[in-house]
């Protein structure tokens, strides 16, 4: 479902990626690992079209990436990639519904029809008594489950995460390692996870490690 090939990244002098050619099929838990400074969150972003290559090429459900304009990119990002972060990125003035909901209304869906989806999301999240709280009245846990219903309110091909349970404790890391493969079973959809933590890499479909700018 995921191709990239050749994927070269320089920053000024600095050779992040060194030619990366990965596949990641449909469906499957991916937990990317490595040192820090390995070029795993440089590599997400670029699967995740946040960011370009200098070289090489991301195709995403037969899209290739390198064939859209900024505008096209930016549509085809918020229909069929979620992203969740170390530190959730909620709107701290808007709510839980409004959080989720937000990523639907700017792709012009119907509001009452995404907030259906989203009070879905929020009970399969065990957040059903949370969703006109606002990130400040969350707890670290429910803040980070919150942004992952986000991830999901366009029904995404693939949700990347970075470091999602980075911020956690370990309580919250195990019922969110927990969440991805039941997500994964509900949804259908692809998770790619980088992470230090290696509980959570070891119980993933599979494990791709990188070293230096390179997958090994
Ligand atoms: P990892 O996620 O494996 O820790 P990163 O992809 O974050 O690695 O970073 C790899 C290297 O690229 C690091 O040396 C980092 O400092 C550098 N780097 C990342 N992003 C940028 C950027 N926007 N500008 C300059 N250097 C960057």
């Amino acid at each position: 479902m995921i191709s990239a090939r050749g994927i070269k990244k320089q920053f000024g002098d600095l050779q992040v990626l060194k030619g990366i050619d990965l596949d990641i099929n449909s469906g499957e838990v991916v937990s990317i690992v490595g040192p820090s400074g390995a070029g795993k969150t440089t590599l997400l972003q670029i699967l995740g079209t946040l960011d370009k290559p200098n070289a090489g090429d991301v195709i995403i459900n037969n899209t290739s990436i390198r064939d859209l304009s900024e505008k096209e990119l930016a549509q085809f990002r918020n229909e069929n990639i979620g992203f969740v972060f170390q530190f959730h990125q909620l709107l701290p003035e808007f709510n839980a519904i409004e959080n989720i909901t937000l990523p639907a209304l700017i792709a012009g869906k119907n509001k009452a029809k995404s907030e259906e989806k989203a009070r879905y999301l929020l009970s399969f999240l065990q957040l059903n008594n949370r969703e006109t709280h606002k990130p400040a009245e969350l707890s670290g846990g429910e803040k980070q489950r919150v942004a992952i219903a986000r991830a999901l309110i366009n029904n995404p091909a693939v949700v990347f995460a970075d470091e999602p349970t980075g911020s956690l404790d370990s309580q919250n890391q195990e019922e969110l390692h927990k969440l991805f493969f039941q997500l994964r079973d509900e949804f259908k959809q692809t998770f790619v996870i980088v992470t230090h933590d290696l509980h959570l890499a070891h119980l993933s479909d599979r494990e791709i490690k990188m070293k230096d700018g390179f997958v090994l």
